[in-house]
């Protein structure tokens, strides 16, 4: 088993302790961030710009760290999902959907959850680590499509804020001039609506926000998702009116469409009223049928019907095409086939 240290993952200023404390000249922290982020080499014997000595001594402690995915599967519309190593014993997945002139890869930031939505597969298996900023990164840097790469969504396996410090030096590696040097505006983080890590998020970054809402009452929301009771859904947009999503960042709403449960035209009534003042998109997203669930999905006409209501009350709402079905890959739907004890697919 390796147990060198994996370089990628490192923000500059991480890297400035590490070539400190190996002896390094403090430039060298700018070097090898170039070689991971910019040329993405695999192998520090690549640094050619780093002395012989300095490539030997940090290839005594430290490895590259990049890690090909375990396995994948295609889709026969182009999604392509991917397998990486998690946490704690169990894999993790990415999840490649290229549409047109954009490619989007949904990457995981935590193996299982801690979070208990009813909805979810991820949230049944229980919690089984964080990822590492690395492990992370590596989702992004190690997909053979990597340089066809237009966003990075963070909606695969786990809660985002609940793995915050990871995520936000993730972004930091993503966004920096340092780093991959993309615009914040390519990346949005999805979360479920912890408050105090949202307004880190949005306080410290440009990124776009998704918040999960899937019910516009507290009482239901609080039976579909657990987090209600502590986080409730009107205290999160009383928190968003007070950020301005009307310029340079984006605030969407996800919303599963339940029959029964939450399709009604007065719940969309509800959902409009509810997110008024904070420039919110809603997307409307099918739901996928979980085994040993009695949530079942609407139908498409009051999918549409939901979402020319909302329209008509002045919010954009669309909604998202399911990409990859024949494999269980849309965002969301992570498949623990790997994982020693878990035998269905997830979905969100
Ligand atoms: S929906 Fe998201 S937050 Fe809820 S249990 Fe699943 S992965 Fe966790």
């Amino acid at each position: 088993m390796e147990s060198r240290k994996p370089l990628i993952g490192l923000t500059l200023e991480q890297l400035r302790h590490l070539v400190a404390d190996e002896g390094l000249p403090r430039f060298a922290a700018g070097q090898i961030a170039k070689w991971l982020y910019d040329k993405r080499v695999t192998d520090i014997a690549e640094m050619t710009d780093l002395s012989k000595t300095a490539r030997a001594r940090l290839a005594e402690k430290y490895t590259v760290g990049r890690e090909a995915p375990k396995a994948e599967a295609r889709s026969t519309d182009g999604t392509v999902k991917y397998l990486f190593e998690g946490a704690g014993g169990r894999d993790v997945e990415a999840v490649y959907i290229p549409d047109r002139d954009r490619a989007t890869l949904c990457v995981s930031s935590q193996a299982g959850c801690k979070m208990n939505c009813r909805f979810c597969m991820t949230g049944r298996q229980g919690f089984h680590g964080n990822l590492t900023t690395a492990g992370i990164i590596n989702q992004i840097l190690s997909i053979p499509d990597s340089d066809k790469l237009t966003n990075i969504v963070f909606m695969g396996m786990g809660e985002p804020t609940d793995n915050l410090d990871a995520v936000l030096d993730a972004i930091e590696i993503l966004t920096a001039p340092w780093g991959l040097a993309w615009s914040p505006k390519r990346i949005t983080v999805s979360t479920i609506g912890r408050l105090k890590e949202m307004k880190r998020i949005l306080d410290f970054t440009r990124v776009h926000l998704a918040v999960s809402v899937h019910s516009p009452y507290s009482a239901q929301r609080a039976e579909l998702m657990p987090v209600e009771r502590a986080y409730p859904v009107r205290e999160i947009f009383e928190m968003l009116r007070g950020y301005d999503f009307a310029h340079q960042r984006r605030l969407s709403v996800e919303y599963i469409i339940w029959r029964g449960v939450n399709d009604r035209l007065a719940d969309a009534d509800a959902l409009a009223k509810l997110i008024k003042g904070t420039s919110a998109r809603v997307n409307l997203i099918r739901f996928h049928k979980i085994p040993g669930s009695e949530l079942s999905p609407t139908s498409q006409a009051a999918m549409e019907a939901f979402r020319d209501r909302l329209n008509e009350l002045g919010v954009t709402a669309t909604i998202r095409a399911s990409r990859g079905e024949d494999i269980a890959a849309a965002c969301g739907m992570l498949a623990g086939k790997n994982n020693p004890d878990k035998k269905e697919q997830d979905t969100i």
